[in-house]
């Protein structure tokens, strides 16, 4: 391939997202360190479609995602990229938490509707008896399988002539004769240099949990707080059936879907943990969480409180302290743009967070989102509140300035 007009560092939902859109126009290479696109973040995910998010910019990526997810195009012939379950949002404490995006939603002709009582059981069992003062259902919510929509965006991105690299970890950014160049290496364990640097009039962080520290090897402080979070699968449970909706008590913290034939179930735990150097984010479930969990069912879910644990993982979320996704032009650096902060909305927001940087990129504008909302340079906080059990009105303060730092192999040891 001729020299890249752009290179995207990440092949994980992020990176394929803006990959897929750019190469419509330009040429692209994709960089990834890990063997395989969307072995990350991109694959930890519950892939629920949450279009119903606290953040008036996740809800417009979500609303521009949902329309792809609904009927996405060529490149995803013959995949079941997403199907319609449904889902309740429920609050237990504070009924009026998701109010304004009630009304945002409704204002573009989302169909939401309050349900509550016998009706609320009826429609999603695993409520029923849930001691929810507020719940709003929504028939068009979705799951989404990320493994399918990544595959379309490769096949896209190679159709159009761009091309993605895998075994490549980019170590480092320098502005080099007003182009970024990229030092790289073959492999987490290569040597710096064991690849020829590449220059690029643009590059786009999507490095997901690691953009903060590649940004930082240009000077750029961006805090972005990577947080590990816990699914668990539950063996077969009597109330779990496939087209059961998915279900969220949103300020406890406590959701579940349906996996198989019982549930995936999260207590919404949240623990700053910043990633160490390569590939390899996936974790193991801590007791305590899985305690958490059980503790949770049976106070808020009594009709799944007799679900027996099977087993699990973790994976990390990566955040801007405001939760709103960074996304354009670094105004620090010409040539940097980023596609990261996804949090908890990659799988939600993909399609929309290409769209937008590739409008963005090609000097176009998108009607639907604020620039200014999402600017990498935006004013951000370098104290976040966490949620340490999911509970929005029990936050803890992180301060991005005594978090522990990038984890190396011998400070693990
Ligand atoms: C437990 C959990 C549950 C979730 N549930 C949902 C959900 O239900 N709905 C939803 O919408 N979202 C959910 N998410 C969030 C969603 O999965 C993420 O927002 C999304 O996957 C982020 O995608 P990404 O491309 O930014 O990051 P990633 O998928 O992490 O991709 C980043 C890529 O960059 C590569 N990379 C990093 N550094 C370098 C380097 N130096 N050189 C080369 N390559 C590099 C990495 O190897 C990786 O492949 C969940 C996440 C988790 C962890």
């Amino acid at each position: 391939m001729p020299p890249p007009d752009v290179v995207v560092i990440g092949a994980g939902l992020a990176g394929c997202a803006a990959a897929w859109h750019l190469a419509a126009s330009k040429r692209v290479l994709v960089l990834e360190q890990g063997p395989t696109a969307g072995a990350e973040a991109s694959a930890q995910n519950a892939g629920m479609v949450r279009l119903l998010g606290e953040d008036p910019s996740e809800r417009a990526l979500a609303m521009r995602t949902h329309a792809f997810l609904t009927r996405p195009g060529a490149d995803w012939a013959g995949l079941e990229v997403s199907r319609r379950t449904g889902a309740v949002l429920a609050l237990s404490h504070d009924p009026w938490h998701l109010h304004d995006g009630v009304a945002h939603l409704r204002a573009h002709g989302v169909d939401v509707r309050a349900v509550a009582g016998e009706a609320l059981g009826q429609l999603a069992p695993a409520l029923a008896g849930a001691p929810v003062r507020q719940a709003w259902w929504l028939p068009e919510a979705r799951v989404a399988d990320p493994h399918a929509v990544l595959t379309g965006y490769r096949r896209g991105i190679v159709r159009m002539g761009s091309q993605l690299r895998f075994g490549v970890q980019v170590r480092r950014l320098e502005q080099a004769g007003g182009r970024v160049r990229l030092h790289v290496a073959a492999g987490a364990d290569g040597a710096e240099g064991s690849e020829p640097p590449i220059d690029a009039d643009a590059v786009v962080l999507a490095a997901g949990a690691w953009s903060a520290q590649l940004a930082e090897t240009l000077g750029v402080q961006r805090p972005l707080f990577p947080l590990r979070r816990t699914l668990l699968t539950t063996h077969a449970h009597p109330a779990s059936a496939p087209d059961h909706p998915w279900c969220w008590i949103d300020d406890a913290g406590l959701y579940v879907r349906p996996e198989g034939a019982g549930w995936l179930v999260s207590a919404c735990d949240e623990a700053v943990d910043p990633p160490r150097a390569g590939p390899g984010t996936r974790g193991s479930p801590q007791p305590t969480v899985q305690a958490l969990a059980l503790d949770k069912l049976s106070r808020l879910m009594p009709a799944l409180a007799d679900a027996q644990l099977a087993g699990g993982w973790t994976g990390l979320r990566t955040f801007a302290a405001d939760r709103a996704p960074l996304l354009g032009a670094d105004p620090d650096v010409p040539g940097l743009w980023w596609a990261g902060a996804l949090g908890g909305f990659g799988v939600t927001c993909s399609y929309g967070v290409g769209e937008a940087l590739a409008h963005w990129m090609s000097g176009r504008e998108v009607p639907w989102l604020h620039r200014e909302s999402v600017s990498p340079g935006r004013h951000l906080l370098r104290r976040f509140p966490i949620r340490p059990q999911g509970e929005l009105h029990r936050p803890r303060l992180i301060d991005a300035r005594r978090a522990p730092r990038r984890r190396t192999a011998a400070s693990d040891a």
